[in-house]
């Protein structure tokens, strides 16, 4: 007998178990796999982006996706980047800020890693790892009127009155990830938003990507943008050309917006008049058109664009100013429809996952299943690339450990 049972040993799991264990809660922790928290050992380049200075909590839509993105507006201003920031200063974890208030351990993602499980040894959790849970029921506790869980795992039967799904989203399966999440949702008759892979490379068929394929390995700042002019969502990052399409910081971020069919325009020269560049050039330079755009793009992206206008492959003073326009103007909207995403296999997160609207956006707790808590990424909420999903993670955690803390010491 439990007073909290969490499934799931990830960021919002470990979290989450620490805070109830250090509010008095007797709790287990229960995980699949071996290693807890891969997501975080992998993250961030092996330093975990851990959070994000940026994040705006009065805002939530501007940095986080899904039906309802207001829904972690509760949490996120009760646990906020400070927050967090003050527990890695506690123990003595150094950390930088990279760019667009992205913070990074210093030395390892393993240091925050070994921070949560001492925050969980400091709240007496226990751990059951690897431990397949095979099935839960649920029955009427009776004195108060609340449910009791009964977990079957493989170590045996457990029970309490608190049942936590932190098990994650989809991505990355040989790490651990499964739709355990989703599956109970489901056998609890929760609704669903559809699940899709997000901050994900985005692919196009051989053919069409024939001629960028050369270009793979090659970066460079663009804006890029997806939508119809009313929901048009645009970023200024990096742009990374790989052999089947395109990736990088600005791609990752555009796929939680893009949807399939529809094209992306990409601005390979952000703040910079192409046409007004070009017509100058031909006024004073002899240059091959070619190497008067090297003076502002990667010299092979250069050369390939060229490549597809022969009428431009001479002398900028020779060139026809229609053709420099066009060249201008593919330059600064290329439009480009991806056919697909690289999967679950190469994305960061999961988009959807169970509906916000059944949940309770103090607590996350279920509201038409009481004791049911969802928090970290099964939920429908999903943030930007930049260290959004795992302040997600920590503040959903804590709204969770917080509600369940008050609802024991109500108790009779
Ligand atoms: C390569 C990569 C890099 C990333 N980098 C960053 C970053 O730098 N910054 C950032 O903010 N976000 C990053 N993310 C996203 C971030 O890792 C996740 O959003 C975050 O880990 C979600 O936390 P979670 O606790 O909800 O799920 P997870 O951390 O995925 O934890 C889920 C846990 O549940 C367990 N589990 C799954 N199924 C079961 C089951 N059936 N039974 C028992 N246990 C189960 C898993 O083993 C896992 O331990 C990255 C993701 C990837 C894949």
């Amino acid at each position: 007998m439990f007073d909290a049972i969490i499934i799931g040993a990830g960021a919002a799991g470990l979290f989450c178990a620490a805070q109830a264990g250090q509010r008095g809660l007797k709790v287990l922790l229960i995980d699949h796999a071996a290693k807890v928290a891969e997501k975080i050992r992998i993250s961030g380049g092996g330093r975990c982006n851990f959070t994000n200075r940026d994040l705006d909590v009065r805002a939530p839509h501007k940095h986080f996706v899904g039906q309802n993105p207001q829904f972690c507006r509760s949490a996120l201003s009760r646990f906020t980047p400070a927050d967090f920031i003050a527990l890695m200063d506690k123990h003595g974890i150094a950390h930088h800020e990279k760019h667009k208030g992205q913070l990074f351990a210093d030395r390892s993602a393993e240091d925050i890693i070994a921070m949560l499980l001492a925050e969980c040894a400091d709240g007496g959790v226990q751990h059951w790892q690897p431990c397949q849970v095979k099935s839960i029921d649920v029955s009427p506790s009776g004195s108060d009127g609340g449910e009791s869980y009964q977990i079957e795992t493989e170590r045996g039967r457990v029970q309490t009155p608190n049942l936590v799904i932190a098990s994650g989203g989809l991505s990355i399966p040989k790490i651990g990830a499964s739709d355990f999440g989703y599956r109970l949702a489901q056998q609890f008759r929760l609704p669903l938003v559809e699940r899709t892979p997000g901050l994900v490379p985005l692919t196009f068929d051989g053919a069409s990507w024939q001629p960028y394929a050369e270009l793979a390995g090659l970066a460079l700042p663009v804006e890029i943008s997806t939508g119809s002019k009313k929901e048009r969502v645009s970023f200024h990052e990096d742009l990374l050309f790989t052999h089947r399409g395109l990736s990088g910081p600005a791609v990752l971020q555009i796929s939680s917006y893009w949807k399939p069919g529809t094209p992306l325009q990409i601005n390979l020269l952000p703040g910079v008049d192409m046409a007004q560049v070009l017509s100058e050039a031909k006024l004073h330079s002899r240059k091959l058109v070619a190497n008067e755009l090297a003076a502002h793009l990667p010299a092979r992206l250069a050369d390939a664009w060229v490549a597809r206008m022969p009428e431009l492959q001479r002398p900028i003073n020779e060139a026809g100013d229609k053709a420099l326009l066009r060249l201008a103007e593919r330059l600064m909207r290329w439009e480009i429809t991806p056919t697909g995403t690289e999967g679950y296999k190469k994305a960061e997160v999961t988009l959807g996952g169970v509906d916000t609207k059944v949940l309770s956006q103090q607590s996350m707790e279920c509201k038409t299943q009481p004791g049911l808590f969802f928090i970290g990424e099964v939920v429908d909420i999903t943030g930007w690339l930049g260290g959004y999903n795992f302040q997600w993670a920590w503040a959903s955690a804590h709204a969770c450990a917080q509600a369940m803390a008050e609802k024991q010491s109500n108790l009779p």
